[in-house]
């Protein structure tokens, strides 16, 4: 349900956020258009994606094919751009490309493989990250960081046609102290610096890391991509309900 405040609470939030994006970016000698904001628009209803986007917000996420289909859609003539943020089956990949401008979470060949060949087939081309499971949380999806090296190896050897790999993906850990959520994310940072040397990638520069907990420490270690849900929404709006 959309309370009467919610359109000066987004549009606040908003602002809140683009100010400490730019301070953090600013604090580590970066500017603040170095960094994308995608709006965690997840278990939110398409009334606040509408106010957040006529807040100017223009990039959104979304964690399920069956919860973002109806919102994109709704949406198709604004020219919003849509990333795929959660865990995605390889029998979901059909809706991706053409759908999603980027997909946050490549972790398995298989997948890569399937994308590969609805967006060749629609002549579309999606950005991918490889998703890295950082603080080795068994509850969490992703890449072991020791397996990073050997599996960009493997989809640099397969034919990807659509697919343009462009980064690395963390969740943070959590609960953590501000030093081991700076460490997890340099972490990542020097991975995909590591990548983009061996394997000679030179559009291999993303690193999508922060959340709303912990966006600010994420863009001092090089975040290009941060993913801020509840702190531009409010608590999400289906988990409320239950
Ligand atoms: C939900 C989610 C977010 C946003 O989380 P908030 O804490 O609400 O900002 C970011 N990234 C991923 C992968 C998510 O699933």
């Amino acid at each position: 349900m959309t309370y009467p405040d919610s359109t000066t609470a987004i549009a606040r939030n908003l602002g809140e956020i683009r100010e400490a994006v730019a301070d953090a970016a600013g604090s580590a000698g970066r500017t603040p258009q170095e960094i994308t904001l995608v709006a965690v628009s997840k278990n939110q209803s398409p009334a606040l994606v509408a106010i957040a986007a006529a807040a100017g917000q223009c990039v959104f996420g979304e964690n399920t094919v069956q919860e973002a289909m109806p919102k994109l859609e709704r949406f198709r003539s604004d020219a919003l751009e849509w990333h795929f943020i959660g865990h995605l089956q390889s029998n979901k990949a059909k809706l991706v490309p053409g759908n999603f401008a980027w997909l946050h979470s490549l972790d398995s060949l298989n997948l890569a493989q399937r994308l590969a060949r609805v967006a060749t087939a629609q002549r579309n081309s999606l950005n991918a990250l490889i998703e890295v499971n950082i603080a080795r949380d068994p509850s969490k999806h992703g890449i072991a960081p020791e397996s990073l090296m050997p599996f960009v190896e493997q989809l640099l050897q397969t034919p990807l046609l659509g697919i343009a790999l462009r980064g690395l993906m963390a969740i943070g850990p959590y609960p953590a102290s501000e030093a081991q959520i700076r460490a997890a994310f340099a972490a990542l940072r020097a991975l995909r610096d590591e990548c983009r040397r061996r394997f000679n990638l030179p559009s291999f520069t993303e690193l999508s890391m922060g959340m709303s907990g912990d966006f600010v420490p994420a863009i001092k270690e090089g975040a290009t991509i941060v993913r801020v849900g509840t702190a531009i929404f409010g608590v999400r709006e289906y988990s409320k309900k239950s």
